[in-house]
């Protein structure tokens, strides 16, 4: 089946879980039912509380309902006998009232008829009923805002075949395992607060090690491709983004600030914008081009509170942006060295990577920015340093931004969910906006242009997706805590002290299990905080200045000397190696 008939599927399965939940329960009040990625959702309010113990029930119901089901006819209705048929329904009776000049149709299928503009499937024959399952239930609040009632959302999953859904539903019971929610909680790497707010994540002393050695990989990567470190303020007067469009583009997502002065300020959204303005500090000569500037820093967007979720949708993200501004003849070096970069950071995850090229559509040269020449050209080195790294790039005509073409990253990770992670984004409208040059060979003023290169994208999203993908066991180079030492009892408190002080001064992040408690148990609750070792030292350790040492998920490796124990982590520190 193709892509636009699943969502077809899955928007037509959205009516029959309302078919099936009204004749459940008659005086439920249905919301909006899309089609989303792997299933659909309705929203309903329901007269009295279900829970998911109902979802067979309604499963069952959908079952039944669909064999008398067949053509879904579309009928343009006006606007009277809409809120007619939606009468008492205040969501329906909205939409009427928003879609009623664009028309309004209904879409009756058995005898059920819903309020849709269509995009359903010709015939309900051709859903499989051992193909869908409704999976979960969450509060869900109309229209997205915190303003507005909060609705019960029923979710279901749905594929072409029975097979499939299994393969789905088995992968997102090991999601769930590792739910970043969850684990990030009880490995201590971050927490919310109410009087903070919502999707304002607070990073514990564990979460910071972690998001301090990813910056630093970072860094080490750009550090030695000629990157400089810059800082800005999080705050910028609305000129700056005035000039940069981003004022409108951003709209309602940027977040305002009105100084007792009376004038209006935004918390930055982006960074590029700002970069800009250090870029046009002194005229630059083309002796000194590129110039390439790193800067690990917040952004802040206005996310409606219904959209938030863990860390994969924050408002306060933090970016590990890069940009270079280079000259046309530079492009193609800037843009392997930033290829490098990702192929590196990402190699070290074990994330497999597929590109993608986001090119221009030719036959619309009105759309776009700059010279065909200039499009053309640097569309052909995209395709030649994909071509160099002997990766096949999926190729998305029209898929460009008007400023330029872009590389898109997509990795793949432990249970084969794809993400999106990294960018190299081709801009000449930036330059253009805030007339940026560098004088050139012949002494003119030559036009430069700029490239985004975030290699995480955001550092909050980066880290939802490693924290499910090594299932909260971070590679050793990036645990917070490497090693844990375990005294068998008190009598071994001083050496244990003392390995620990040597572990330290070597660099290694250590901490030491004093309490009371028997070693088994100290090695269980080290197993659950994913700690990568485990030092057991007694009476024989003591004598021999030794330790015993467990590796998480492997066991117990014997005694050996403290200085190889040392000397071992810090080689597969270095080496960087996910051990997944
Ligand atoms: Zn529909
Ligand atoms: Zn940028």
């Amino acid at each position: 089946m193709k892509t636009d008939n699943m969502e077809q599927l899955r928007h037509s399965l959205a009516h029959l879980l309302a078919a099936a939940v009204l004749e459940l329960w008659p005086d439920t009040k249905r919301a909006i039912g899309p089609a989303i990625d792997n299933g659909f959702y309705y929203d309903f309010e329901f007269p009295q509380p279900i829970s998911e113990e109902d979802l067979p029930k309604i499963e069952e119901k959908m079952r039944e309902i669909l064999k008398s089901w067949d053509k879904f006819e579309q009928t343009e209705v006006s606007t009277e006998e809409a809120k007619k048929i939606f009468s008492g329904n205040p969501y329906k009776l909205e939409l009427i009232k928003e879609y009623a000049a664009s028309g309004l149709t209904t879409v009756k299928s058995g005898d059920f008829v819903d309020l849709c503009r269509g995009g359903h499937i010709d015939s309900a024959k051709d859903i499989k009923p051992d193909a869908f399952k409704l999976t979960h239930m969450a509060g869900a609040y109309w229209r997205g805002s915190e303003k507005n009632k909060m609705l019960t959302r029923i979710y279901g999953a749905a594929f072409e075949n029975k097979k499939a859904l299994e393969e789905y539903l088995k992968i997102q019971e090991e999601a769930k395992k590792r739910d970043h929610k969850k684990l990030g909680v009880d490995l201590d790497l971050f927490t919310f607060s109410d009087l903070v707010g919502a999707g304002l994540p607070l990073w514990t002393p564990k979460g910071t090690i972690v998001r301090n050695l990813l910056d630093d990989f970072i860094w080490d990567l750009r550090q030695k491709r000629g990157y400089q470190k810059v800082e800005i303020p999080h705050i910028t007067k609305k000129d700056l983004y005035e000039k940069s469009g981003h004022w409108d583009k951003f709209a309602n997502e940027l977040m305002k600030i009105e100084t007792r002065e009376k004038h209006l300020f935004a918390m930055k959204p982006m960074n590029c914008p700002h970069h800009t303005q250090i870029f046009a500090r002194k005229p630059h000569s083309y002796r000194d081009m590129p110039q390439r500037y790193s800067n690990t820093t917040m952004v802040y967007r206005d996310e409606q509170t219904g959209e938030l979720s863990g860390l994969s949708r924050v408002r306060a993200i933090t970016q590990d942006d890069a940009h270079v501004f280079a000259r046309h003849n530079q492009i193609k070096e800037e843009i392997l060295k930033i290829w490098d970069i990702v192929d590196e950071f990402y190699g070290a995850f074990g994330f497999p990577l597929e590109v993608r090229l986001s090119l221009h559509d030719p036959q619309q040269k009105e759309k776009y920015l700059g010279s065909p020449k200039l499009w053309n050209d640097a569309e052909d080195t995209l395709r030649e340093i994909a071509k160099g790294k002997k990766v096949t790039a999926l190729e998305a005509l029209g898929e460009a931004a008007f400023y330029g073409p872009k590389v898109d990253f997509v990795a793949r990770d432990s249970l084969g969910r794809q993400w999106q992670v990294a960018t190299i984004q081709l801009d000449m409208n930036m330059p253009e906006r805030f007339d940026l040059y560098c004088i050139n060979e012949n002494g003119e003023q030559e036009r430069v242009v700029m490239l985004h290169a975030a290699t995480m994208g955001s550092t909050e999203r980066f880290l939802s997706i490693i924290i499910e993908h090594f299932a909260g066991a971070f590679p050793v180079w990036l645990a917070p805590v490497q090693v844990i030492i375990a005294p068998i009892s008190d009598k071994f408190s001083d050496y244990a002290k003392k390995i620990k002080q040597e572990l330290v001064d070597a660099g290694l992040r250590v901490e030491l299990d004093e309490r009371q408690e028997s070693v088994g148990k100290k090695i269980r609750e080290a197993e659950l905080q994913k700690i990568p070792y485990t030092l057991v030292v007694g009476e024989k350790e003591q004598t021999a200045n030794t330790v015993a040492v467990r590796k998480r998920g492997t066991g117990d490796l014997g005694a050996i000397p403290v200085e190889k124990f040392i000397q071992n982590i810090q080689e597969e520190s270095q080496q960087k190696k996910s051990s997944q």
